[in-house]
């Protein structure tokens, strides 16, 4: 069966979004279709405004609409704890926890780090950063893969030359997991890791 040409074009464009199949592509496309027009447009809108006004944020690399970004200029952040994170999405997932310090984002290019060489991470922002002396904190806070780990490795070198403390995330057992089902790296990460009870 031939489709309308914009409905095609619509079907087309949907499933290039990640975990977008056909079929779902084609019931979004139908949705949107019988939205009311207005509602059509302020999608269209968003979509298009996103890209326009959302940038990486002069001082942390967070997605922002502002420069600099919300938690840069908010004086009640404590600045004394500085978190490093691989992609700006992970400031949301760190939000979450409570954390009140301030953040430094390592990809800010929305590139995947893949086969990433650290020698070539432009690090002079961050060590700006440290050089201004109120960090007395870097919490490492990177994906716990290869990458991760040898990302890490070489921050904790660039950074030991400030005299700030470095920590990192520790890594353990999930909530509701089960220890039977562990891989062996998770479970020795969480042996290494634990804490007086
Ligand atoms: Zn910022």
């Amino acid at each position: 069966m031939r489709l309308a040409r914009p409905l095609q074009l619509l079907i087309d464009q949907l499933q290039k979004l990640p975990s977008i199949g056909p079929k779902t592509a084609q019931r979004l496309a139908l949705h949107i279709l019988r939205l009311p027009r207005e509602e059509a447009r302020h999608l269209a809108r968003a979509i298009v405004e996103v890209q326009e006004k959302v940038f990486p944020c002069s001082i942390c690399g967070n997605l922002t609409d502002q420069d600099p970004c919300w938690i840069c200029s908010n004086p009640g952040r404590a600045g004394d704890s500085l978190c490093i994170v691989e992609e700006a999405s992970d400031i949301m997932s760190i939000e979450r926890t409570g954390y009140n310090g301030k953040y430094y984002v390592l990809n800010r290019s929305f590139k995947l780090m893949d086969d990433i060489d650290p020698a070539e991470m432009d690090v002079e922002s961050l060590s700006k950063i440290l050089e201004q002396g109120q960090v007395q904190e870097v919490i490492l806070a990177l994906n716990p893969t290869i990458d991760g780990e040898v990302i890490a490795r070489f921050l904790a070198a660039v950074i030991n030359r400030h005299e700030v403390k470095v920590t990192r995330l520790a890594y353990g057992l999930p909530i509701g997991g089960d220890i039977e089902f562990a891989d062996e790296i998770t479970l020795r990460r969480a042996l290494e890791g634990r804490k007086e009870f």
